[in-house]
């Protein structure tokens, strides 16, 4: 999209999603088989929605509404599976140099993400991204409160960083991100690799939707 570099360079801080732009977190491990195995632990009478779901953050929801104890035992759980899925995987095409390119010209980047801290972080520095990363701000509890589509994450990073939200802007692969960059007043990056996604992340209107990271890369 026209812009979406002139967006990028108004800009100081890089909010950037993590399950997608920086990697596919589930491509080893799948999604369904993480699912499952946090089924067990608040099963069996699951509601029909949830026991079909193959989206671990189906089940972790279901459990915050069983209770403290349950929430606190699949959100671990998932922490735990998350870090096995991305010790399994590569990053995304892309996305180190790009990542690299940024902090060299100067942006802060904050990965925010629902994903777990602890996986996160073991999977930059695996990869020698630890160094460009300023921070993260993701999932360190069972609070769903806590997740995108809220604002809670983004509002951290500006916090952490003392910046205003218009000098931050938000790059990730879900409506979720949209609407969690919108509520923190803070402009957003729809990448969309698919027709389908775009499609469906055009819907809620992000400042500018791109088809891959390298659409983002200012040099060259
Ligand atoms: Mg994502």
């Amino acid at each position: 999209m026209t812009g979406v570099k002139e967006l990028l360079q108004e800009k100081d801080h890089i909010f950037l999603d993590f399950d997608g732009p920086v990697c596919d977190v589930f491509a080893e491990l799948p999604s369904l088989k993480v699912a499952d195995r946090l089924k067990r632990l608040v099963g069996p009478d699951l509601p029909a929605e949830v026991a079909a779901s193959a989206d671990p953050f189906d089940v972790l929801e279901y459990a915050v509404s069983c209770g403290p104890n349950a929430a606190h035992v699949v959100e671990r759980q998932l922490s735990r599976l998350e870090g096995e899925a991305v010790s399994m995987i590569s990053p995304a095409s892309g996305a180190q140099e790009t990542i690299r390119e940024w902090a060299a010209q100067g942006f802060t980047v904050t990965i925010v993400s629902n994903n777990s801290v602890d996986a996160i972080r073991s999977f930059l520095t695996l990869h020698d991204l630890a160094e460009q990363v300023r921070r993260i701000s993701a999932r360190s509890s069972s609070d769903p409160e806590q997740l995108k589509p809220n604002p809670t994450l983004i509002e951290a990073a500006m916090r952490a960083l003392g910046a205003s939200p218009g000098q931050c802007v938000m790059i990730g692969d879900s409506a979720a991100d949209v609407l969690a960059a919108r509520a923190a007043g803070v402009a957003s990056v729809a990448l969309a690799v698919t027709p389908a996604k775009r499609r469906s992340l055009a819907s809620v209107n992000p400042d500018a939707l791109v088809g891959a990271l390298a659409d983002l890369r200012l040099a060259g």
